[in-house]
């Protein structure tokens, strides 16, 4: 909160008696109030922390500070996955310019605070929010500013996806965005960011051209291809690892708004997924055919196939001529269709708050054996799952080019439970799982931004990446103050 809001509220004679000139004839001191509040340390200790020093950190902000008795606390603390909403921070500390970001960073460095980063709050593992930590809200910093000439676009770190979209397509410009739009750009981007323009535009993290960020010393740090590009190397996939970026820069490319597309109905059988296995293998970058495996209206499952094409309309109709002649097809068609359209199709039904859970991991392609399984488990009907479809431009990305290691790979493949009764929690992930461990053998790892996973595989996830990126991490974050994301540990 503001310094004058903060006096109104929380802890609100205490802590305004520690601030002097603070609704208060006489500012008594913070140790006349014996006013701590408990917080947690990196290491998951219980530490106090003084009111006073909180109060200073408020007042040196233009942003706002919320603790749990404010009003507006339970607002700025919120994220997306409600299986983590419980979790209470110490201090929520929303901040709106780069320097609120610093003096975050400096006050929970300098008492070995835990500290959570929130861009959009969608980390499906909750990796955004701690009970007892601080948690720096980027929500306030999402202005987006597109270059028309330049063809790029200057982001803030706390920008959704649906801001960038909003911005770039009335230009008739894009760059490569999620399948939900109010996803956050900052973890999005810092894990890999796929969408449905990748093959033709390449990952979010293959159109970063820069980035500012507040490393764990505090000080403030351009990434480009001019300086720094060590750093700018390890964000293009790294996650959060070596500090909070307040402003992402994006190539943008030009761009019909007007797609080709639609969504296609199939059973779930071998013969169908036997033909997308072809259409993987055939289609050019232009094409991004994603199945979603769901219940139908009579309740037994169904693929819906998402399909866009990014190209030429009557290109595209040559192309997808097979997906309409296949003799299994159920319902729908194709035509042209709104890309905004498509983008924010699926907002509804993720809404925030509920309970989610997900297992995903990168396919090659479709053996004979990974169609056995997927045919048998997606028609149980007790998960849903759905695929992603990568290739194109960005598996002409060198695997040690970025920090994203996993470049030849034709699918994600995820695997989710969503409810909004927690009562059914139990029997959900378990079903996620039993599909997931009986896929895992033919997966090639997974991308860091949707699993939750140990320390080991998330090393291993990152492959010939992960020496450099240790590397980076001692020399931006030797203490592993950003420790909540896919982590990446010092090793002094
Ligand atoms: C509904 C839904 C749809 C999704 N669709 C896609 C998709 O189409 N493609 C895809 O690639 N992924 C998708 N994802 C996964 C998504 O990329 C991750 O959940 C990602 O972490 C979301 O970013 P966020 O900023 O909202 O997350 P947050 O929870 O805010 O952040 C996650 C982590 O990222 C880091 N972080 C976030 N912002 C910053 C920043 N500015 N500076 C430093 N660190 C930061 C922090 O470590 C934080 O813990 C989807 C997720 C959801 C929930």
């Amino acid at each position: 909160m503001h310094r004058r809001a903060f006096c109104k509220t929380t802890l609100a004679a205490a802590v305004a008696a520690a601030i002097p000139g603070c609704g208060q004839d006489t500012a008594p001191k913070a140790t006349d109030i014996g006013s701590l509040i408990p917080a947690v340390s990196s290491a998951g200790q219980e530490i106090s922390l003084e009111t006073a020093a909180i109060g200073e950190l408020a007042e040196s902000l233009s942003g706002h500070l919320y603790l749990p008795a404010d009003e507006g606390y339970l607002a700025a603390k919120r994220v997306w996955n409600g299986m983590f909403d419980y979790k209470r921070p110490s201090m929520v500390v929303q901040c709106v310019s780069t320097a609120d970001v610093v003096n975050a960073v400096n006050f929970a460095r300098d008492r070995n605070l835990l500290v959570s980063v929130k861009g959009g709050g969608h980390s499906y593992p909750g990796k955004c929010t701690s009970d007892g930590g601080m948690m720096i809200d980027l929500s306030q910093i999402h202005a987006v500013d597109v270059d028309v000439d330049g063809m790029s676009a200057r982001v803030g770190g706390g920008a959704l996806l649906g801001h960038v979209d909003g911005a770039t397509l009335p230009h008739n410009l894009v760059t490569t965005t999620g399948t939900v739009s109010h996803t956050g750009v900052g973890g999005f981007t810092l894990g890999g960011g796929m969408g449905r323009t990748d093959r033709m535009t390449g990952l979010a993290i293959d159109n970063l051209l820069a980035a500012t960020v507040v490393t764990a010393s505090g000080d403030v740090v351009r990434a480009s291809e001019e300086e720094n590009t060590d750093l700018l190397w390890g964000l293009r996939g790294g996650g959060g690892n070596f500090g909070v970026v307040t402003e992402f820069v994006f190539n943008l490319h030009p761009f019909n708004p007007t797609v080709y597309g639609g969504d296609l109905i199939y059973a779930i059988d071998r013969d169908f997924l036997e033909f997308y296995a072809e259409l993987l293998e055939t289609l050019p970058d232009e094409a991004n055919i994603e199945p979603f495996f769901a219940p139908g209206e009579d309740g037994n499952m169904i693929a819906i196939v998402g399909v866009v094409w990014t190209g030429d309309h009557a290109a595209g109709e040559k192309a997808l001529a097979p997906m309409l002649a296949y003799p299994g097809l159920k319902a729908g068609k194709l035509g042209p269709q709104s890309y905004q359209v498509i983008q924010t199709a699926w907002d509804g039904l993720t809404a925030h708050g509920q309970q989610n859970y997900l297992k995903s991991g990168f396919l090659n392609g479709l053996t004979p054996e990974v169609i056995e399984i997927m045919v048998d488990f997606a028609n149980r009907g007790t998960t849903a799952s759905w695929f992603q479809h990568l290739g194109g431009a960005s598996s002409r990305v060198a695997t040690d080019a970025t920090a994203f290691a996993h470049r030849n790979v034709a699918v994600n493949f995820g695997i989710q439970y969503a409810s909004d009764d927690p009562a059914q929690n139990e029997v959900g992930i378990a079903a996620v799982r039993e599909f997931y461990n009986a896929l895992a053998p033919h997966m090639a790892g997974f991308y860091t931004n949707l699993n939750e996973d140990t320390e080991k595989k998330i090393w291993g996830n990152y492959g010939p990446n992960y020496p450099r990126l240790v590397d980076l991490k001692n020399q931006y974050d030797p203490t592993n103050l950003f420790r909540l994301n896919a982590n990446i540990r010092p090793t002094g």
